[in-house]
Parts: structure tokens; sequence; C-alpha cells
């Protein structure tokens, strides 16, 4: 198996939506596609993959640097010496060469992007969905029922009221999610809590509503909105401060009984460590959420988990922020805590293609072999453009 050629394409977010921090009116992903000499139906099978949701398309990383490194690399140093097939943490290796350790910021975007679409590659070659490739390759077996899974919702949009975040928090309880998340931090206070308790009259309870301060937070608003929060018994208040200032998560987490959670915008195995070993985190209770998708692929992430094990979490803690099909697999594969779900918003990535299954809040994927990208409609025509 040999890699011959490698696209990528930038794609735009559908719709403009706001948290506290970002817009994503201009927000592209990178939708990369990882072409082979194995040949299947006769053409070329091909990975399909993209940088998750968030952070940026990142052609320009893509096209300079890691691009040419794999189809320049001698073929047979990117194969498994035990299966002959495509590695994928070679990849990855080859994709990074010359890139010094730390700040991981975009490059480990890009990188993911190259290397899920190698897992894709892989379950394409094996006829079967990538949960199953996935669970393989680490031992695991996968979650036969599905994935726990919340509806992550309630931007702040251009024309906003009370009356219409209780219609779409309705609409996903309606759709069968059984809880909801929404943005804090984009308004004062007060109004902020005029949304959550409009939300937790839909949900019924505090126990099915988070909240995402998107990292917004000093450290006397993150305070006063932990004092404010706490009585509503929320399912987790989210990335209250900076993703990098452990300190100020410790002290959060000694000012706040209910659950934290964080980590989406934490790319590397040492910045997770240092979460673990400085932030303050509880096994018993927090939320761990980084995304594969944003953070070197599967081989980083899976590293992240086993460092979570060994600091006493359990891996149903972590629950990748990322709502696409992507992380579905591997949560499913992976055996973790659940995954999030944007219905309706982050078009054509966000959500899951209609063959998947909610059922008792639970999501499963369906049978198409890879991601199943392929069969998500609005992503299917992008990838058949890209791969023609
Ligand atoms: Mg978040």
């Amino acid at each position: 198996m040999r890699i011959t050629e490698i696209r990528e394409l930038d794609v735009p977010l559908a719709g403009a939506i706001s948290n506290a921090v970002v817009s994503f009116d201009k927000h592209k992903v990178s939708l990369v596609a990882v072409f082979t000499d194995t040949v299947r139906n006769g053409r070329p099978l091909v990975g399909v993959a993209f940088n998750s949701i968030g952070r940026h398309s990142q052609g320009g990383i893509l096209r300079e640097r890691m691009i040419p490194r794999v189809l320049e690399a001698d073929p047979d140093t990117l194969l498994s010496s035990t299966t002959g097939l495509l590695d994928p943490a070679r990849v990855l290796r080859c994709a990074l060469m010359d890139e010094k350790p730390g700040g991981h910021g975009d490059r480990a975007a890009a990188a993911s992007a190259i290397e899920l679409a190698v897992w894709d590659l892989l379950a394409k070659y094996h006829d079967e969905p990538v949960y199953q490739t996935i669970a393989r390759a680490h031992d695991r077996t996968p979650l036969a029922s599905g994935a726990p899974v919340y509806a992550a919702g309630g931007y702040y949009q251009d024309v906003d009221d009370l009356g219409r975040l209780r219609e779409e928090i309705a609409g996903y309880l309606a759709a069968g999610y059984p809880s909801v998340k929404i943005k804090i931090g984009g308004l004062e206070l007060g109004e902020d809590l005029r949304r959550i308790e409009a939300a937790i009259e839909v949900t019924g309870s505090g126990r099915h509503l988070a909240v995402d301060a998107n990292g917004r937070f000093d450290r006397g608003q993150a305070l006063k909105y932990a004092e404010a929060l706490a009585p509503y018994g929320l399912r987790w208040y989210e990335e209250a401060v900076d993703p990098l200032d452990y300190a100020l998560y410790s002290e959060l987490t000694q000012a706040y009984d209910g659950v934290i959670a964080t980590g989406e915008n934490l790319f590397s195995t040492q910045d997770v460590g240092n979460l673990l070993r400085f932030g303050g985190l509880r096994p018993d209770r927090d939320i761990l959420q980084m995304d594969a998708g944003l953070s070197y692929g599967l081989t980083e992430y899976a590293a992240m988990i086993a460092l979570m094990e060994e600091r006493g979490f359990d891996r149903t803690s972590a629950m990748p922020h990322g709502g696409h099909l992507m992380n579905l697999h591997i949560v499913v594969g992976l055996g973790l805590g659940g995954c999030e779900a944007y219905p309706g918003v982050f078009e054509p990535f966000g959500g899951y293609s209609e063959d998947c299954v909610l059922a008792d809040g639970l999501i499963r994927p369906a049978d198409n072999p890879g991601f199943g990208l392929e069969a998500k409609p609005g992503l299917a025509e992008r990838i058949a453009g890209l791969v023609a």
C-alpha cells in the first residue's frame, strides 16, 4: 500500500452563530483525501477526514509542509511492520518531521486531518466502520448500543430571545437528545441566568443542562458565575477560563462543587499532563474534552486517554469536543463517556448521517465503511468533488 496523492479543500461552515469569544461566520474546515495505489471496485482506495470544527482550515500548513513530507518519504517507512498497511502513527511522525516540540497550535489540527484520513482508509480496506478498526487496534470492545449523546447549541444568534432559545431546546429534546448545552459569557450575568432558567424550564432540571463559557472569563467573572451557577445543579460548567491557566482551574475546582469540564483546546499529551497535574480536576466528577481532530489525530488522543487513566480518571470522563461522525466512531471504538451533537449547526461537518440511530439517549454509528462521511448529505457532495 502506497500513498499516491493527498488533496485538501477549504470548506466553509454554514450559518452565522457565535459563542462568547468567536463568530463562526468566516470559519472554514480542511477536508483531506489520502489516495493510495490499492484498488477497490476499479478505483483507488481513498481515506477522507477533516480537522474537526472550530480552529479554522489549515491549507497552508498542509500544502507547504505536511503533504510534501508524506509524499516525499520512502513509502516503506509509512507502513506497519506487522500488517504491511499504512500505519497512522508513522504517517503522523512523517508529517511532523522537522517540527520543534511544544507550541501545539494550528499544526496539530492540520496533522490530525491526515492522520484521521489514514484511519478512514484502513477501515475501508477492511470494509468495516472505523469504530471496529479503532477498537481492534486498541484492544477494546466497541460500545455495542452506541454512545451517550447530548445536543450542543444555545449559541448567541443575530436575532435572539428567550422564546427562540426555549424553542431550540424543545426541538433537541423532541429529536431524542436527553440533555443540552448552551453558551454563557456573551451577555451580562443576569441575562445569562435568564437564558439558563429558560433552558431549565424546558429540560426540566439543571442535571440536563451544561453551560460553556469558551474560556472567556477572568478570575473574578469565573468565580462570580461559579457562585451564581451552583444552585442550579448543572450537568457541567465548561471552559470557564483560559484553557492553559491551570492554576485558575485549580482555584475554580475548590470554589465550585459541581462538575467542571475543559480540555478541548489542549492539543498534546504534555498539555493534558499539565492540566491533570496542576488544574485540580477531580477524577470522581470532572469531564475532559480533548478532540482527536484538533490534536494530531487518534494516535495522540489515545495517548491522552491512557494518561488520564494513569492519573485515576475513568475513560468515561472523556467526552470529546466536536459533534461529528469522526468523534462518534472514536467514542464508540475507545469506549469513552459520550459525545456531543450540533443538530442543524456547523453544517456540513456537524451532526451525524441519517442512518445513525438515536434512541434512549444513545447514538449508534451506521455500518458504512470508514467514518461514513460519504453518507452525510452536504458533505458527500464535497467529498465527491474532492476525490473526482
Ligand atoms: Mg466548548
